[in-house]
């Protein structure tokens, strides 16, 4: 990684440096964006690194393509100390998928490197199949320059969706179940937020006055 001295050359790295948070349900197009700023990225030469979380085995993983056509796979780490030390010198572009995986360390390493001069974009999602804030992910977008929020559309009623709907055997999950399932028989539909059911799910704050 790259060194910020305290000399006042360096401010002009500085300047340069941004953390984007792109984020939204399953299915809204988050890894699109994602791959789509990375392109645009590499159109203008600039260096991309692409990382995900080790646990990230349900989705393919992004692959991106800079113009002579070399795929830029992204490589699995555990912890944002991990990342932090396979992020080269010489890098522009610090592409993090599925950031929500990650324990709060990753907010400390996206900070540093957008610190140190790098433009850091993360995709996440901001919310767990019960609508709760997904770990790291309000801190990220707290600390972000900016923030893209995609909608999926909802598999119920065709309304513009913002949530995940976790379905076991075909029905909705329980509250209670586990925020993160690996390799259990499950499956996701984007739903609005009127069609999106959590069985078991005790709110923390009621309407007022109910
Ligand atoms: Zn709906």
């Amino acid at each position: 990684m790259r060194r910020v001295t305290e000399s006042p050359v360096d401010l002009a790295v500085l300047t340069t440096g941004s953390l984007t948070i792109i984020a939204g349900s399953m299915y809204a197009g988050k890894t699109e964006e994602l791959i789509r700023r990375s392109r645009r990225a590499l159109y203008a030469r600039r260096k991309v690194q692409v990382f995900k979380h080790a646990l990230d085995t349900r989705s393919e993983g992004m692959e991106v393509r800079s113009h002579n056509g070399v795929p830029h796979e992204a490589a699995a780490v555990s912890t944002g100390e991990e990342l932090l030390a396979k992020v080269a010198e010489e890098t522009d572009v610090v592409a993090i998928e599925e950031a929500q995986f990650f324990d709060g360390q990753i907010v400390e390493a996206c900070r540093t490197l957008a610190d140190a001069g790098y433009e850091v974009i993360a995709t996440g999602l901001d919310m767990d199949f019960r609508g709760a804030p997904f770990g790291p992910m309000p801190k990220l977008l707290a600390e972000a320059d900016e923030v893209v929020k995609l909608r999926a559309i909802c598999a119920r009623c065709g309304r513009d969706a913002s949530r995940s709907q976790r379905l076991i055997d075909g029905r909705p999950a329980p509250a209670t179940a586990p925020t993160i399932l690996v390799g259990a028989e499950e499956s996701y539909e984007a739903r609005c937020r009127h069609c999106h059911e959590v069985p078991e799910h005790v709110f923390q704050y009621g309407l007022p006055g109910v």
